[in-house]
């Protein structure tokens, strides 16, 4: 039995996020196109003799019981699967938490597919999936990582073409966004056609590896609710575009944006003002990074 496992686990950004409705059981059914980032959390997992899941982590600020979810991946294999030995999980955060970055949906992701490693569980990709999605929407794709479509409330996924390479900047701001009080106050039959992004759009530029096709097309309709309530989330997206973005996006429910930038040196550029300059007010956590396609 492998003793200890190191994971990464990887954040998300959304190039595109359109809502189509709200179901009867209140989950809303989504069309996003979901791309990993090189922005990832450190994960060591270590069977111990007693049993129980204890859950170390570097932020003071997080739990570390059951509303960890971390703690919820590995109980729920460790419970189904009857394992008597425990489980020590030690966590670093590096990906912005309630950033609308999925930050703890692949937290457990990386645990769902330890837990199955190291004691040898043999599910499959798919079996782990259809377990992740208890935990939460985003979990299934942050298995599975890359680029991809997803659908009903995330959990069908199509792998898409790697998206083609291009420098990022990811800025959160110090603020706090509530992702109920984001859907609980989008009102779909009061937002014209318009504020729906064109899905289909950055589909065709992914498939034709075109980055300014993806970049035209950017869009998330969860910015009509978002930067209304938190107008410093358009202030970044514009800075951005100042400093040479080819487009500029929040991701998930916010309040992190990003830009996609040209080339690396325009991105440094622009990242140095938002780190060092005089933009430096409006995000605590500047970060320049890339995609994270599987074939990396
Ligand atoms: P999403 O993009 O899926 O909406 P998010 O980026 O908004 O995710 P997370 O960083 O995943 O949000 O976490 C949101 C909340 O979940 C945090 O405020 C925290 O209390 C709780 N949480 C539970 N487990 C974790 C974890 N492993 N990492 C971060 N937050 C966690």
């Amino acid at each position: 039995m492998a003793r200890h496992l190191a994971l990464k686990a990887y954040g998300k950004i959304n190039l595109g996020l359109d809502v189509l409705k709200r179901r009867e059981d209140g989950y809303h059914e989504v069309r996003m196109i979901m791309q990993t980032v090189g922005i990832f959390d450190r994960l060591d997992l270590e069977p111990k003799p007693e049993p129980g899941i204890s859950v170390e982590c570097n932020l003071y600020y997080l739990p570390t019981n059951e509303n960890n979810l971390v703690y919820r991946a590995a109980k729920l294999l460790m419970d189904e699967f009857d394992i008597k030995e425990g489980l020590s999980i030690r966590l670093k955060k590096f990906i912005p938490v309630a950033a609308g970055m999925a930050g703890g949906s692949s937290d457990a992701a990386a645990v769902l597919f330890g837990v199955n490693r190291i004691f040898r569980l043999g599910l499959s990709m798919e079996e782990l999936m259809e377990r992740g999605v208890k935990i939460g929407a985003d979990v299934p794709y942050c298995l599975m990582r890359g680029t991809a479509l997803s659908e009903g409330i995330g959990e069908i996924l199509t792998p898409l073409p790697p998206a083609p390479q291009c420098p990022i900047l990811i800025a959160k701001p110090s603020i706090n966004v509530s992702t109920k009080f984001v859907y609980e106050n989008l009102h779909l039959d009061q937002l014209s056609p318009a504020d729906h992004p064109n899905i289909d759009g950055i589909l065709t530029a992914i498939r034709d590896g075109q980055i300014s096709g993806i970049a035209e097309n950017l869009g998330n309709i969860l910015e009509t609710v978002t930067i209304k309530e938190y107008p410093i989330i358009q202030e970044i997206k514009d800075t951005m575009l100042r400093h040479g973005a080819i487009g500029s996006l929040m991701s998930g429910s916010g309040p992190t944006v990003f830009g996609l930038f040209p080339d690396q040196e325009t991105a440094t550029t622009a990242y140095e003002h938002m780190r060092f300059g005089e933009s430096s007010n409006l995000a605590k956590q500047v970060y320049l990074t890339n995609f994270y396609n599987l074939n990396q």
